[in-house]
């Protein structure tokens, strides 16, 4: 049972995949859904679907003046940021270290790490307000806990957002909780095309399968509850069993 009646929930990625679902679950829930994307159709399309009680906000998160303007319009449309889940992510192709370009390292690492650092920047005098502690939760990956579950950006991205995830944790908690999700293989837009790698990644899993976007949405929506009140500063797997033997 979660119960997140008004509050108000700021999700980064939520045009596709898992930010996608995580906009439908919050609203099931009652929560008031800031939906945030680069793509500024497609988040369109998502907040008409989810209904009334959501609004787009199209933004860069690598860019810092757009986080501002994240937070600004929530704050305007919502009186205040009570959840942040800094989600959107690009992937590297796998690209190893000495085939990263500086524009692919600068891209990735913006958008993967610099964009939960900037939003969670701007919404911390939020976050901070009010009687209830504000939650923060970030879409790591398998790969921010192994070495081989991207290329040198992505991989190194993933490590830090968990690293930013404890650190706010030691230097917030108990105001601010936050924790990380390490997804494994999950069936999105960023994993589109790729059906044979995913399904072969999946088939050397406990679990045999890719999960479903709504399956990392639950989590993110238990995290947000008052049910996961004692969970801080934790990066938790939710991989189908993919990191069990490490
Ligand atoms: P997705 O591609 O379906 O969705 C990502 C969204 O982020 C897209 O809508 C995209 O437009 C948006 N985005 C990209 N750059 C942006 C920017 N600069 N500003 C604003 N929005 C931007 O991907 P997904 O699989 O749902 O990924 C969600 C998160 O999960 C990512 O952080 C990803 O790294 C992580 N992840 C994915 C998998 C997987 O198997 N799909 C596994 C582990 C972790």
């Amino acid at each position: 049972m979660v119960e997140l009646q008004e509050s108000v929930v700021v999700i980064t990625g939520a045009a596709s995949g898992m930010g996608e679902a995580m906009a439908h679950r919050f609203a099931a829930e009652g929560a008031n859904v800031v939906a945030v994307d680069i793509d500024t159709e497609s988040v369109d399309d998502v907040v008409a679907a989810v209904g009334e009680n959501a609004i787009s906000v199209h933004a860069d998160i690598s860019d810092a003046d757009s986080t501002d303007a994240v937070v600004e319009t929530a704050v305007d449309e919502f009186g205040t940021v009570d959840v942040l889940c800094n989600n959107a992510g690009v992937l590297d192709d796998f690209t190893p270290v000495g085939e990263t370009s500086d524009e692919l390292w600068d891209g990735v690492l913006g958008v993967n790490l610099d964009g939960p650092f900037y939003l969670t920047r701007a919404a911390l005098p939020e976050l901070q307000s009010g009687d209830d502690e504000g939650v923060v939760i970030n879409t790591a990956s398998v790969a921010g806990k192994a070495g081989d579950g991207g290329g040198a950006a992505y991989t190194t991205s993933k490590h830090g957002l968990i690293g930013l995830t404890k650190n706010l944790t030691t230097m917030y908690a108990p105001d601010i909780r936050a924790n990380a999700i390490c997804p494994g293989a999950v069936k999105t837009g960023m994993t589109e095309g790729m059906d044979d790698q995913l399904n072969a990644l999946a088939a050397d899993t406990p679990a045999k399968e890719p999960a479903d976007p709504e399956e990392i949405a639950s989590v993110a929506a238990f995290l947000a509850s008052d049910d996961a009140s004692f969970i801080h500063g934790a990066a938790i797997n939710v991989d189908g069993g993919m990191l069990s033997d490490i």
